[in-house]
């Protein structure tokens, strides 16, 4: 089953920047996915129009085949989104973010709570579970955002540079737990500018380069070339 799909998927700007230019991209169900590409590439503009957050200019975008404009919910309710940008309110705890999050989709509180207490058990937030989120460093936030992302069990896991700005034990710690999640079935496409990081955790990789994608590989032949 493919769980994205993107064909001639064209991303224009109110200002005139043609930040896609006919992406073609499908990732297979229980893949680790990476999507590499410098600054400015379109990486963040793939992941905002997937999650209905930035319109295409034209293009067709499937999540486990529901398209995304004629079938935003079903394909919304498969997704679990960690953007690059913090975007919980800062006032509330931890506990309470993650509950919204779980309220937003209808989880029964039982059910909820036990999620809660895994993944910020896993995530190392669970001794912060009542601590108000701003206080929290920014690693700690990434991993909020991660477990928030998880609360509604999405097919589809997508993170965007979930690894920028986080020291070098805490990344090791993310990793082994997006494994881990990956393991148990759930897909994962990330974006990053590293290629250590890809090769750390991806089978398949895409790169993106002004827009257009130029390598769509598996990472060990790619490594060949270079
Ligand atoms: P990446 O995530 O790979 O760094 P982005 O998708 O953020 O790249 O950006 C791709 C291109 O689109 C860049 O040239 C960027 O300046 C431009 N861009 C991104 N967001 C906007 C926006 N809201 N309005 C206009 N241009 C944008
Ligand atoms: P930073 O200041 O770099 O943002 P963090 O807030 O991300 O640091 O990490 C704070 C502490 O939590 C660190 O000592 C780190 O080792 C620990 N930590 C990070 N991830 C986990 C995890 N998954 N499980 C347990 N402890 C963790």
């Amino acid at each position: 089953m493919e769980a994205l799909s993107l064909s001639k998927l064209n991303k224009i700007y109110a200002g005139g920047v043609q930040a896609l230019r006919d992406v073609d991209l499908v990732v297979d169900e229980g893949e680790f996915f990476g999507l590499l590409g410098p600054n400015g590439a379109g990486k963040s503009t793939i992941i905002g129009i997937i999650s209905s957050l930035v319109r295409k200019t034209c293009g067709r975008v499937e999540v486990f085949g529901h398209p995304i404009d004629r079938e935003p919910w079903q394909a919304k309710s498969l997704l679990g989104l960690v953007p690059q940008e913090f975007n919980f309110n800062t006032f509330e705890t931890v506990s309470q973010i993650i509950l919204n999050q779980a309220g937003f989709y209808g989880i029964n509180r039982r059910t909820a709570h036990q999620r809660a207490e895994r993944y910020l058990t896993e995530l190392g937030l669970w001794s912060r579970r009542n601590s108000v989120s701003r206080t929290l460093s920014g690693g700690m936030k990434r991993r909020l955002m991660i477990a928030r992302a998880l609360i509604h069990h999405p097919r589809l896991l997508i993170l965007d540079e979930p690894t920028a700005g986080v020291d070098i034990e805490v990344r090791r710690s993310m990793w082994d737990f997006l494994r881990r999640i990956n393991a148990e079935g759930t897909t994962i496409i990330f974006s990053t500018h590293y290629l250590e990081e890809a090769e750390s955790l991806c089978r398949n990789i895409a790169i993106i380069d002004q827009g257009q994608i130029i390598e769509n590989t598996d990472v060990r032949s790619l490594l060949r070339k270079l």
